[in-house]
């Protein structure tokens, strides 16, 4: 239960008078629905109003606050403005309104009274204007307006002042709250307490106090990262305190499947699986990441490590980000599961009614030894026999609160979290904290480097031909559409475009996917270019024009040739993923990444590197470099938790402090429930990781 401090935090900005349905929409598009989202919607700038002028010391333009006697009103007519002439006793200065509203104007600004003005003003010549003036109010009021303003990302429909407004309800509501940060590291740093840093954040007085570094803003991320440190923590120690259940296998399924596969383990991919099984045999609940580059194996691993807990009579799942993921698992699983007896079952968002019902029968009988699928895996009224052992490919679209769902499916499910992300250590400790770590370093043998090229779109009639030459010797292409912007629908229109373009030159046999689609389609497209036979009605399709809903995992081994459209538009590490769709099969390999010169400096370097590497490592590392920690994360691959004040760039040096602190604190007081874990408790629900508490044994 969220501790009643924090109600307040919690309503809904609608319920703040004066706040309409249309306004509070707008602002739950900016920040979020609740008062505690504008908390954490920080000013970015400031507007200092603090220079109280007076007319005749206008010279340029500039931000003044002004007292001014009103004169006259000028109403205007056609493209005339509207003008209220104004003085004080250095001089005339006019207020000039486009489409000004007369009887507004005329009750703000009546005739001989004094106003309090803020805003721009311009000379010209010898005229002073003041074009919409920011501010109007009466002369009691010069002191409140005559401040630092701060400035906030805005969106459309909110005005600065409404939205400034709001958030100064939300400070005011915010609650002083008790202390879980070590009182010894407090006093070091010299950090204030909750309620004075958000407050403090929230209204800078000067461009320093914008900087991430100042007191309240260092604190108010560290409050995060502790957050986040202290939920992992938590987890991970509830984990390690469960009884934990020794799963040994007999081999007799996984030896089979084994000798059957047409490669032998890499040493990695060994070793990989004998860490696993090892936290399955022994008394511990197993929570252990199974981090490798995109086709190092993973796949192989987590399937022989989940035939073990089916030798041992138990069940296993596997959980894929996506339709098109779960359905390529089960795939992969079903046929290399020929050589042994084992029922294999895919349960996602598409199956409903009497298909749904059956699965889930078989599911809660048992007859279901591995079950494959999506987020539809977690409902509620999926039930296991005796789940023993969870796979989580691509952890990050998953939380804590997936763990936690699918672990509660089964007395002790050891859980095993796939990544293809190559994330630095600090990085990783902010999304998984300190957990076990297996690596899969090397690639599997056999695999073709990749030839790429960088060229430029201007030459796009030579890679056109060039296209056509390698069709002509049986090649499959994947041709990957820009992303114009964070807008679907415009990725879309270019996929679309591209795709009818292509077609001209190379007819029937190009075959278009995107996001848009609907998984069965999407699977269908992706299906007809996977087969050599082509779709259904016979037809090949050779090339496929994608957006980049291809990036996670799609297997397509017989893919010889990528094209990334204005590759220039994308990150380092998604490039890096697009890449690793081809050069899995037997014929040469050729990426080719067409970018929009003139390339700035970064762009060009990223090119470069990838020209150079295929070391997913290397590429993530340069990456950092590159960009910065605060870009890697934003990218859509990067796998970590949402910070919302916290930089993991600017505040890195938290992170570690932020862990250290947690496991502390979580070693002194296990269950939270002394005073300092009570507060703790606080935060985590400030935070919104209380899906953490949930593991705690009491309250
Ligand atoms: P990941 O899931 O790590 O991206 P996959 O498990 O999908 O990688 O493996 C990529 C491809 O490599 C698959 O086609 C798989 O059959 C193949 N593969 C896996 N392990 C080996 C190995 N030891 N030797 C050769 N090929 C392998
Ligand atoms: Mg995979």
């Amino acid at each position: 239960m969220r501790p009643q401090i924090l109600y307040p935090l919690f309503t809904d900005v609608g319920s703040l008078p004066g706040i309409g349905q249309k306004t509070a929409r707008s602002i739950t598009k900016l920040a979020g629905p609740r008062l505690v989202d504008l908390l954490w919607h920080l000013p970015t700038g400031l507007v200092d109003r603090r220079t109280i002028a007076s007319v005749a010391s206008i010279r340029q333009g500039g931000l003044v606050t002004l007292v001014v006697t009103v004169d006259s009103h000028l109403p205007g007519s056609g493209r005339r403005p509207y003008r209220v002439r104004c003085h004080d006793d250095s001089g005339g200065l006019d207020l000039v309104y486009f489409h000004g509203k007369t009887d507004w104007l005329s009750r703000t600004l009546p005739i001989g009274e004094r106003r309090v003005v803020s805003g721009r003003a311009d000379r010209f010549q010898e005229m002073v204007q003041m074009v919409h003036p920011d501010h109007i109010a009466p002369v009691e009021e010069l002191e409140q307006v005559a401040s630092v303003e701060p400035q906030y990302p805005l969106t459309a429909g909110l005005t600065p002042r409404t939205l400034r407004r709001t958030i100064e309800a939300a400070l005011a509501a915010a609650p002083p709250l008790p202390e879980w940060i070590d009182a010894g590291l407090l006093k070091v740093r010299g950090w204030p307490d909750w309620q004075t840093a958000i407050r403090q954040a929230h209204q800078p007085q000067d461009a320093v106090d914008l900087e991430a570094s100042t007191p309240a803003r260092a604190r108010l991320a560290y409050d995060e990262l502790l957050a986040n440190q202290t939920a992992l923590a938590v987890v991970r120690n509830a984990w390690r305190r469960r009884p934990g259940r020794p799963i040994n296998g007999d081999g007799r399924l996984t030896e089979p499947v084994r000798s059957a596969l047409p490669f032998a383990l890499t040493g990695a991919q060994s070793t990989a699986l004998a860490e696993i099984r090892g936290d399955m045999a022994s008394a511990f609940r197993m929570l252990r990441l199974l981090q490798g580059d995109v086709g190092s194996g993973k796949t192989v691993v987590a399937l022989l490590a989940m035939l073990s807990a089916v030798e041992a009579g138990a069940q296993a799942v596997l959980l894929a980000p996506t339709e098109i993921l779960a359905r390529q698992h089960f795939a992969t699983i079903t046929r290399l599961l020929e050589p042994v007896p084992v029922r294999v079952d895919i349960l996602t968002g598409r199956d409903k009614g009497r298909g749904r019902a059956e699965i889930l029968k078989r599911i809660a009988e048992g007859e279901t030894a591995l079950a494959v699928g999506t987020h539809a895996l977690l409902q509620e009224d999926v039930a296991f026999r005796d789940l023993a052992f969870a796979v989580i490919d691509e952890q990050h679209r998953f939380g804590v609160d997936q763990r936690l769902a699918i672990s509660a499916k089964g007395p002790a499910v050891d859980i095993l979290v796939m990544t293809a992300t190559p994330i630095p250590r600090t990085l990783q400790l902010t999304a998984y904290g300190d957990m076990d770590v297996s690596r899969l370093m090397e690639k599997p043998p056999g695999r073709r480097p990749v030839d790429t090229r960088t060229v430029s779109l201007d030459r796009l009639d030579d890679v056109l031909a060039a296209v056509g030459r390698k069709l002509s010797e049986g090649a499959k292409i994947f041709w990957v559409c820009p992303l114009v912007d964070e807008s679907e629908d415009l990725d879309l229109a270019t996929a679309r475009e591209r795709h009818e373009v292509l077609r001209q030159h190379f007819g029937d046999r190009v075959g278009l996917v995107h996001g848009r689609m609907k998984a069965g389609e999407r699977d269908a497209a992706i299906a007809a270019f996977a087969r050599d036979e082509g779709d259904l009605a016979g037809q090949r399709v050779d090339i496929l024009v994608a957006t980049t809903v291809i990036e996670v995992g799609v297997d397509v081994p017989a893919a010889n040739v990528l094209i990334v459209e204005h590759a220039e538009r994308f990150g380092l590490a998604q490039l890096h993923q697009l890449r690793g769709r081809i050069g899995r099969g037997t014929a040469d390999s050729v990426c080719i990444l067409l970018y929009q010169p003139p390339l700035g400096d970064v762009a060009r370097a990223r090119l470069q590197t990838l020209r150079q590497t295929e070391d997913g490592f290397a590429i993530a590392e340069e990456d950092l470099r590159l960009r910065g920690a605060g870009e890697v994360l934003g990218t859509r691959q990067s796998g970590l938790p949402k910070l919302r004040l916290a930089d993991l760039a600017q505040h890195a040096e938290l992170i570690a402090a932020a862990r250290d602190d947690a496991l502390l604190a979580l070693s002194r007081d296990p269950d939270l429930a002394q005073d300092r874990g009570k507060a703790l408790r606080v935060l985590l629900y400030l935070f919104e990781r209380d899906a953490a508490v949930r593991y705690l044994r009491s309250g």
